[in-house]
């Protein structure tokens, strides 16, 4: 067991951290404030490689394990949890063409992907089915060897209006997690529209909308594996975007800390600084000990996901329902050695506060995270 990282995971974790500071980090209050999606900057991030980070580099993809995905998110949503969090969706959706595709489809999608010519997201809940996934009714009929007819609404859905490639979860077959299939909808397809833009608490960098499909023609080739592969192939997907989601609470929770560190030898009251303060110092102490706690859960599944261990969907499963409470935990106690000043948009410890929040509720709520465990406890 080696608890180091390598040279070349060093080099990785010095570029992202080096993108984050420049290109996220000034600017993620203001994207925040007037809801804007980067997505320049976006492309910015995919001429290094963070569009495609654990995807082949047969069609553009970097190449790189999990493990370095880990740790990119970990310093992108250090600079903004909100965008950092989007490019975690888009290399989920990259992944899972990349894994369950055709040459064909590889071919047509990735290159652009890779590139965020072309922007992506993931469709599975609907309003009728959030938790209980399985249970989704919006429905692909096959007509003749051509196309399939889609027919359906999906919710929440991040990326939402701005994205050009939605990979929807579908029913093509019976009740149960085997009649579903995923398929491929490209933007400016007839039929395909988008709810109104949700106003949301945080993530505000990434519009989200309802997606509807309304007798849209979805052609055969963009089947993303066999028909009857689309659940298996949503929840691998949702295995890793765990990982990456609680990557992104980490960088979230190393901002709120080092934010607190400066503040609290800075603040004085009763003529000290608040870091002379033991209550100040036990508070710091928690939250430093609990964010390395929840790191070391993050990297343990990512290392699983890597070497395909059995335990992977538990140990993804821990780490996102570990790291996403105990990082929004750090965050609020970050807010409350601000003081009042921690309550204004001025610093960003109550956005940070908004951002981290979602992470508990998506990719599976963390109740949905403890079910999973439960499941799988005997098992191993
Ligand atoms: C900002 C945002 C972005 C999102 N982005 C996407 C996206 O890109 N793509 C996508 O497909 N989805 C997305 N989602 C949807 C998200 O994954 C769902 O909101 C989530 O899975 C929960 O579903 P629900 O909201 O319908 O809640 P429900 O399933 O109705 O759950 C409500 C409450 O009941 C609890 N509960 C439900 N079932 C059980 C059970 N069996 N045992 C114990 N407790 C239970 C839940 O934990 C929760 O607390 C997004 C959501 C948000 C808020």
């Amino acid at each position: 067991m080696n608890f180091e990282y390598n040279e070349d995971q060093l080099a990785v974790k010095e570029m992202a951290k080096t993108f984050s500071e420049t290109e996220l980090m000034p600017y993620a209050s203001e994207w925040d404030q007037k809801e804007i999606f980067p997505v320049e900057t976006l492309k910015k991030a995919a001429e290094l490689g963070l569009a495609a980070i654990y995807v082949d580099d047969r069609y553009g993809g970097s190449g790189l394990s999990r493990l370095h995905a880990a740790i990119i998110f970990e310093e992108l949503s250090r600079g903004c949890v909100s965008t950092a969090a989007y490019i975690s969706i888009h290399n989920m959706v990259t992944w899972m063409i990349d894994t369950h595709g055709s040459d064909d489809v590889k071919k047509r999608f990735i290159p652009k992907l890779s590139t965020m010519e072309i922007m992506s997201s993931y469709c599975l809940t609907e309003p009728g089915s959030g938790s209980d996934a399985v249970a989704l009714k919006t429905k692909a009929a096959k007509q003749g060897n051509s196309h399939y007819l889609l027919n359906g609404s999906k919710s929440f859905i991040s990326g939402g209006p701005t994205s050009d490639v939605f990979a929807v979860m579908c029913r093509t077959g019976e009740e149960g997690a085997a009649g579903v299939s995923c398929l491929l909808v490209e933007k400016g397809t007839k039929g395909l529209t988008f709810g109104k833009q949700e106003k949301k608490m945080g993530w505000n960098s990434q519009h989200t909308s309802m997606v509807n499909f309304d007798n849209c023609e979805i052609p055969i080739d963009n089947l993303v594996g066999n028909e009857g592969d689309g659940f298996k192939i949503a929840m691998k997907g949702l295995d890793g975007g765990r990982v990456n989601i609680a990557a992104c609470s980490l960088g979230g929770a190393r901002a709120a800390l080092e934010a607190s560190l400066n503040y609290a030898a800075e603040r004085k009251q009763f003529g000290k600084s608040l870091d002379k303060f033991q209550v100040t110092q036990f508070k710091l102490a928690d939250m430093a000990t609990e964010l390395e706690a929840s790191r070391l859960m993050v990297l343990r599944a990512a290392c699983a996901l890597d070497t395909h261990d059995k335990q992977a969907t538990k140990l993804c499963a821990m780490a996102k329902r570990y790291a996403t409470d105990i990082c929004s935990e750090i965050c609020n106690m970050a807010l409350q050695i601000h003081g009042g000043y921690g309550y204004l948009k001025d610093f960003p410890l109550e956005r940070l506060v908004r951002d981290l929040r979602v992470h508990q509720i998506l990719e599976g709520t963390n109740e949905i995270m403890r079910v999973i465990i439960s499941r799988h406890l005997k098992t191993n």
